[in-house]
């Protein structure tokens, strides 16, 4: 899954509107932007195997601790306590553990059986990715209710709040359908390359668009 974890992201910005959007997507996206770096280093791994579901063109062979419940939970908890004592507050500790977790539970829904339960431990997913159809249509409904729960809560300050916003609003889908109906990535270094930079860029493109907007009351 991808959009639906930003989507998720997006509508955690009611519950805690004093958080960056860049820290809720840090939150709901962790397991994917720790994934490359594991990827870089070896630690994990994935095969380009077109075909493997009729979504994504990934084989994810090894992923236990970017990917698996207990690792995610463990991150959770370790994320909202970082930031609880940065910025303090129990609320945002529970949210921000959440949201790392929700994104084992929103792919084990989307990946075919390969989500650990902890390493080495057993392997589960509904595989909701072995329909085109399917994907399209409930990814792209959370994001629109999570697009539409951020926009409610938050209100543009200025020409930047608006745009910056919205380019990014737009990008992120187009990006997710373009990642499934393009080209496979040609080598998993071009991909963990990619999905770094990627991470980056958003997560400063969110935090810029973010801090031009405020909470509406
Ligand atoms: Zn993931």
């Amino acid at each position: 899954m991808f959009i639906g974890h930003i989507a998720l992201a997006l509508a955690a910005k009611r519950a805690t509107p004093r958080v960056s959007l860049a820290m809720l997507l840090v939150a709901a996206q962790w397991a994917d932007m720790l994934w490359p770096a594991l990827l870089a280093i070896g630690v994990e791994q994935v095969r380009i195997d077109p075909g493997n579901t009729a979504f994504t063109p990934l084989n994810f062979v090894s992923y236990p601790y970017s990917h698996s419940l207990v690792a995610l939970v463990a991150w959770g908890i370790a994320i909202g306590a970082v930031y609880r004592g940065i910025a303090g507050g129990r609320r945002t500790f529970l949210i921000l553990a959440a949201l790392v977790v929700s994104h084992w539970v929103l792919d084990y829904v989307t990946h075919r059986p390969d989500m650990p339960l902890y390493p080495g431990g057993v392997k589960l997913g509904l595989g909701l990715w072995n329909s085109i159809p399917a994907t399209l249509t409930i990814e792209a409904a959370m994001y629109v209710a999570g697009l539409a729960i951020y926009l409610r809560s938050t209100r543009a300050r200025d020409a930047v709040g608006r745009w910056a916003f919205l380019a990014l609003a737009a990008m992120l889908p187009m990006l997710w359908i373009a990642a499934a109906f393009g080209p496979p990535p040609p080598s998993v270094d071009a991909l963990w390359m990619t999905a770094l930079i990627g991470a980056a860029l958003f997560t400063l493109w969110a935090w810029w668009a973010d801090r031009h907007r405020y909470v509406a009351t």
